[in-house]
């Protein structure tokens, strides 16, 4: 489908996601024809920007992220841009916005169809929803609403924020994002799992021991202490970006590709999520903050952060399900910020099989997300000149050809939104269950916090996180694999 007739309006347009992202992107669907001659993007937000303020800064961000462009190209589509200066809270804005978005119609013949973009800070979100839907912003032709991420705080406010937003939109039309589904590896899991008898095949407690998720950050909370401190790893990521990876890698195989089917195996899924007791989270979590070295903040010293702030900057956590082919197969997940390194990775850990070599061999599949794309198999085999066995790496990369046609996670969702296809974004019955994994986890330290006695381990910066997640194992012969 080519030349989508649209009118996208971007709340947030002059923030950082529009800027380094998608208008880059939008950029990029543009060259490819998906949108162009019928479309139009109202840039919002609460500066007195002019509309050829806003297309220069549309030009920049595409030269900033672009090496070669050709320059009539970028003028041709930052004229398809306006500015409208708004301030989400101002009803009488909506108005103007409303005006605005029909004149674009009729002079782009964008046929009323709508695409509303949420893309700035959260707490505005059910405000944004809410005057979309008394001022009657929607158009003639299909409406969608795209959802920047955190929705919701816990499980009652992202009740409130959907109820907020279904009074205009329908769950088809809704695209809750989360950007690592558009990443190249976290799509390879499917096929990885499904296309394969080797791997197909070993997919179920029988074979595979546990499974390791690792999202490290390098970097502390900067500039965002303020809006961390009311949130924590747990929410950040684990609500988002961990549970959709472990959904992906525990899901029973879908019928086919159709959006449909895929939810409805991670629906199938998550009924069987177990939901942890007070217990099972003061045995199976920990949680940490970290310290201070000579060049950089400890976490309670950051900026905008309370001294006595409980917030976790880390998280390590287990999980399992009663039904799927991995069944009672621990998920192990961490993230946190200060790692010795920026990585995102998966380990798959086989089970130790007898053998007549006597020792065991351990055995495991690895998928690489960031910052490199590869997957690995260790392949056992004699070594040459002594007895014993050798360890070797089976990889599946990519050449620096591939890699350079990767589009970014963000330029594939866009797309999936223009020609109307869900399959990776988080259906709300998906969502509902993540969070209610989060809150049972968040409730149960509440009550710590309340008694005074929080467990927080303290952990020295851009190493590996705190010691104590090393106790988080069913087994004493399991260990994270990554280290
Ligand atoms: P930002 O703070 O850079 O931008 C926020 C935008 O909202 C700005 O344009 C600002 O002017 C506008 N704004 C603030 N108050 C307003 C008001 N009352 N009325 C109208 N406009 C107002 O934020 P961001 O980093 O672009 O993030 C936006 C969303 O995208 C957040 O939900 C965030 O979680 C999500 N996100 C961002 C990134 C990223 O790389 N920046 C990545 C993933 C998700």
């Amino acid at each position: 489908m080519k030349n989508i007739p649209v009118i996208m309006i971007i709340f947030g347009g002059s923030g950082d996601l529009a800027h380094r992202k998608l208008y880059p992107c939008l950029f990029n669907l543009y060259e490819q024809g998906l949108i162009h001659d019928n479309f139009a993007v109202i840039g919002t937000a609460r500066r007195p920007w002019s509309h050829e303020y806003l297309r220069e800064q549309v030009s920049d961000a595409i030269h900033e992220t672009h090496d070669q462009v050709d320059e009539n190209e970028v003028k041709a589509f930052a004229s398809h841009f306006y500015y409208q200066s708004h301030d989400v809270t101002n009803v009488e804005h909506y108005v103007t916005l409303k005006k605005l978005a029909q004149e674009l119609d009729d002079r782009y013949s964008a046929q009323g169809n709508c695409l509303f973009y949420m893309a700035m800070a959260p707490r505005f979100f059910g405000t944004i929803a809410t005057h979309i839907n008394d001022q009657h912003l929607t158009g003639s032709g299909f409406n969608r609403i795209v959802v920047e991420k955190p929705f919701g705080h816990d499980l009652v406010s992202a009740e409130q924020l959907n109820k907020e937003i279904t009074a205009s939109f329908d769950e088809n039309d809704i695209f809750r994002i989360d950007h690592y589904l558009g990443k190249e590896m976290i799509q390879n899991i499917m096929p990885m799992r499904f296309t394969n008898p080797l791997i197909k095949n070993i997919w179920s407690g029988e074979y595979i021991n546990n499974i390791q998720i690792t999202l490290a950050e390098r970097l502390g909370v900067e500039a965002r202490g303020g809006y961390y401190d009311t949130s924590g790893a747990l929410r950040d990521m684990v609500q988002n970006h961990i549970f959709q990876i472990i959904t992906l890698l525990a899901m029973p195989e879908p019928k086919d590709l159709s959006s449909d089917s895929v939810h409805q195996a991670k629906q199938e899924l998550l009924k069987s999520l177990i939901i942890p007791t007070p217990e099972e989270v003061k045995k199976n979590f920990v949680r940490g903050q970290y310290l201070g070295s000579d060049t950089t903040f400890a976490y309670k010293k950051e900026p905008n952060v309370d001294p006595d702030s409980t917030t976790e900057t880390y998280v390590a956590g287990k999980t399992k399900f009663t039904s799927g082919p991995i069944a009672g197969v621990p998920i192990y997940f961490r993230t946190g910020k200060e790692f010795k390194e920026k990585k995102t990775r998966i380990d798959i850990v086989l089970k130790h099989i007898n053998n007549p070599y006597g020792q065991a061999h351990s055995n495991n599949i690895t998928i690489e997300v960031d910052p490199e794309s590869k997957i690995y198999i260790t392949i056992n085999g004699k070594k040459i000149d002594e007895p014993g066995i050798r360890r070797e790496d089976l990889t599946y990369a990519f050449s620096k050809e591939e890699m350079a046609k990767v589009p970014d996670g963000y330029e594939r969702l866009l797309h999936d939104v223009f020609v109307n296809d869900s399959t990776n974004f988080t259906h709300w019955s998906e969502l509902k269950r993540y969070w209610e994994f989060i809150d049972a986890v968040e409730d149960a330290w509440q009550k710590e916090n309340e008694a005074g006695n929080p467990e927080i381990a303290q952990y020295l910066p851009y190493r590996m996180g705190p010691k104590e997640a090393d106790n988080i194992f069913e087994s004493p012969t399991e260990h994270w694999i990554y280290e």
